[in-house]
């Protein structure tokens, strides 16, 4: 059991999520963008500890319990998984304030990947 940062976080990388994550097994990618890691962040699913804080801090409601991933980011969990791999290519991010996405962005978001839940 682990959660998930689904697509709904690519290119968007505020990185609330950091900063409440008890164990620091939220990370960025540090190596070449690519198919495998596009930009957004990664649970490293075996550091998880599966406390859910990070899910409600997320304003772009992107991070999902694994077995409540949505199937239209079914690909996302086992994306999610390669970060275990890519230990000399990953680091906690520092975090970046954001402006809060509005309301209207957020359905955008969501429209733009296919998800209406
Ligand atoms: S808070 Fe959400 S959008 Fe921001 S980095 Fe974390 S998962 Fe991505
Ligand atoms: S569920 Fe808890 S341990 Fe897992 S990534 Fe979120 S804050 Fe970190």
């Amino acid at each position: 059991m682990a959660w998930v940062i689904t697509r709904l976080c690519r290119d968007c990388v505020d990185q609330s999520c950091v900063d409440v994550c008890p164990v620091d097994c939220i990370y960025e990618h540090t190596g070449e963008a690519s198919d495998a890691f596009p930009n957004q962040l990664y649970i490293d699913p075996e550091e998880c500890i599966n406390c859910g804080v990070c899910e409600p801090e997320c304003p772009w409601e992107a991070i999902f319990e694994d077995e409540q991933v949505p199937d239209v980011f079914t690909d996302d969990t086992p994306l999610n998984a390669n970060i275990v791999d890519a230990a000399d290519d990953r680091q906690v991010p520092e975090h970046l304030e954001k402006s809060t996405p509005t309301p209207q962005q957020i359905s955008d978001n969501k429209e733009k990947w296919g998800y209406t839940g």
